[in-house]
């Protein structure tokens, strides 16, 4: 794929009616690292920090923490890197802690529920990360956050986090960022007042759409069931795209879905400018993001839902083979 994509390589994302989107990519593991560069990502959309945790048998040191994290950034070069705490729970569990006996464990205790509750991990984590950055900018996004309050809670200890570095005489970032990531519905609802607080959000497809349309993700009998393009879901990340427009809130889409290439277009027209997917779908996706407008896939959505259609799947498709002959 690396190859036959070459040549666009280092061209813009950019639609055919000038719309530049911002193509970054996934990672969790510095192995990933090098694909920054030969992928054409411009930066890392979502570093999934949990990977670290869970190839190893014991919990990692903070120390350890934040060697790998300033590895990262080295590697990165002033790209910019979005280092998500620790998302444990659900599908994610760690060998080293009791396991939950819970009934539904992706409703359950996880992700920031976890972080909140048992702080000292996330202090540590957080601790790690101003550490690692020594100096450089640094962005840190929460995830699976669910209400207003979860966010203003890790938000706060992200500042006495800082505090407490800086009066051990740590050297503070130069800037820190801090945004969530949307993978609930109740958050798409939030009072306005979070979406101008949060600095960035960011969609976490994947879980949002398995919550949207009540279908487990990891269960094979009704994962594929619903179609990301189908008009409910699309109209629900258009609400989405608009509060976001109202409070110049910056947006990106980070889940499974922004790395294929139909859905990644979808997206666009409905107004994402910023996507993160695994490297390799980078150079398909910008490949089709050239050949089309945005414009005219966004009235092709349109029309389709005035129809009454259930999903755009189809007439975008159609539209995308016409680009190609
Ligand atoms: C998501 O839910 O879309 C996401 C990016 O996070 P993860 O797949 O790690 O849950
Ligand atoms: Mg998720």
């Amino acid at each position: 794929a690396q190859v036959r994509y070459a040549s666009i390589l280092d061209l813009p994302a950019q639609a055919k009616c000038g719309t530049l989107i911002s193509l970054n990519m996934n990672a969790g593991l510095m192995a990933d690292l090098p694909s920054l560069g030969s992928s054409g990502a411009e930066g890392v959309g979502l570093f999934r920090t949990e990977l670290q945790f869970l190839v190893r048998n014991q919990m990692p040191k903070r120390s350890e923490l934040s060697a790998l994290y300033a590895r990262v950034l080295d590697a990165a070069g002033g790209k910019r890197v979005v280092f998500r705490t620790l998302d444990i729970g659900s599908d994610k569990v760690l060998p080293y802690m009791k396991p939950n006996d819970e009934p539904n464990p992706a409703l359950g205790w996880r992700a920031i529920r976890v972080g909140l509750d048992k702080p000292g991990i996330m202090r540590m984590q957080l601790q790690a990360l101003i550490r690692a950055a020594n100096g450089r900018p640094l962005t840190v996004m929460f995830p699976f956050v669910a209400q207003f309050e979860e966010f203003r809670a890790a938000r706060l200890e992200v500042d006495k986090t800082l505090a407490r570095e800086q009066k051990l005489g740590h050297v503070l970032p130069e800037k820190v960022e801090v945004g969530a990531m949307l993978e609930t519905p109740s958050l798409a609802f939030a009072p306005k007042k979070f979406f101008e607080e949060v600095e960035f959000l960011s969609i976490g497809g994947n879980d949002l759409k398995q919550f949207f349309f009540a279908a487990d993700r990891e269960n094979e009998r009704v994962r594929r069931r619903y179609d990301t393009l189908n008009v409910s879901f699309l109209t629900f990340l258009q609400g989405i795209v608009q509060r976001c427009e109202d409070t110049t809130t910056h947006l990106s889409f980070c889940g499974e879905d922004a790395g294929r290439p139909v859905e990644a277009l979808c997206f666009a027209a409905i107004g994402f400018r910023n996507l993160s997917m695994r490297p390799a779908s980078i150079g398909p996706v910008k490949s089709l993001l050239r050949r089309c407008n945005l414009e005219e896939v966004r009235e092709i959505i349109n029309a389709a839902r005035d129809r009454g259609e259930m999903s755009v799947r189809a007439d975008v498709m159609a539209y995308v083979k016409a680009q190609h002959q």
